[in-house]
Parts: C-alpha cells; sequence; structure tokens
C-alpha cells in the first residue's frame, strides 16, 4: 500500500487519506467514480491517486467506455 505523508506539490503534511464520490472529466464529458479512495491535501488541493485508484478511475472513464462499445 501506497503510504503518503507529505503533499508532493506544496510539501504540506496535512495531506490525508479521503474516501468519497470523486468526479473527473474527459474530453468534456463529466464522470464520477463513488467511494473513491484517494489523498487529497487541504493546502493546495493536489490529489494523489494510487494505483488502486487509479484502476477505478479508468473503469468508469467515458474513454474506455467507448472503447468497449466499438
Ligand atoms: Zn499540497
Amino acid at each position: 500500500m501506497l503510504s503518503i505523508t507529505k503533499c508532493p506539490t506544496c510539501g504540506s503534511d496535512k495531506i490525508k487519506k479521503v474516501r468519497r464520490k470523486w468526479t473527473g472529466k474527459f474530453q468534456g464529458q463529466t464522470y464520477s467514480v463513488p467511494r473513491l479512495e484517494f489523498h487529497e491535501c487541504p493546502a493546495c488541493g493536489e490529489k494523489v491517486y494510487d494505483r488502486e485508484a487509479m484502476r477505478k478511475i479508468e473503469a468508469h472513464s467515458p474513454a474506455l467506455a467507448k472503447a468497449r462499445a466499438s
């Protein structure tokens, strides 16, 4: 498991793991991932995703859905 104790962008140690609905955009299309776990820095808003989070985001991505449909 990836352990993040410092924000890679601003260096704040306030970065923490959160679990909530995540919303992203792909080519103007909004999509969301329910109950996604990722690290968020309250100081600068940076979000850090581990491998599992990336996998979930990719699974919900319209890019992938489109690839599956065609
Ligand atoms: Zn930060």
